[in-house]
């Protein structure tokens, strides 16, 4: 049951946040397939990967950081694409599209880091 509930209530919340920043909302999937044990979230342009077990205030989280992602990709499609080509010798952690969605998911949504975001290295 409460499975459920978090997976409609991280459903619910995508859609909100899909129509106050002008994102076609993403599908929740409530699992995250060939993750590492502490992945929690995947985002791909259509579909959120959202392990819904965890508890609300760390879902909540989640949910914003794949959000984000999903909004970077919908909004600035050739950034997004330049990280994934350039972003191989910056650690995963480091690269801009991680800072943006953790300030995003961090702030709720106040604000991203869209410097980081912006800049890709040479
Ligand atoms: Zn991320």
């Amino acid at each position: 049951m409460k499975f459920l509930k978090n997976w409609a209530w991280c459903q619910l919340s995508v859609i909100l946040l899909g129509i106050k920043y002008m994102v076609i909302s993403p599908l929740v999937l409530p699992f995250v397939p060939q993750g590492g044990v502490r992945a929690a979230g995947r985002a791909f342009t259509f579909f959120i990967f959202v392990n819904v077990r965890h508890e609300r205030p760390f879902l909540r989280r989640i949910v914003y950081h794949e959000f984000r992602h999903v909004w970077q990709w919908q909004h600035h499609p050739m950034i997004y694409f330049r990280w994934m080509a350039h972003g191989i010798n910056v650690p995963y952690h480091d690269r801009g599209f991680e800072k943006d969605a953790r300030a995003f998911a961090k702030s709720l949504g106040k604000h991203g880091d869209l410097k980081a975001f912006y800049h890709i290295p040479k």
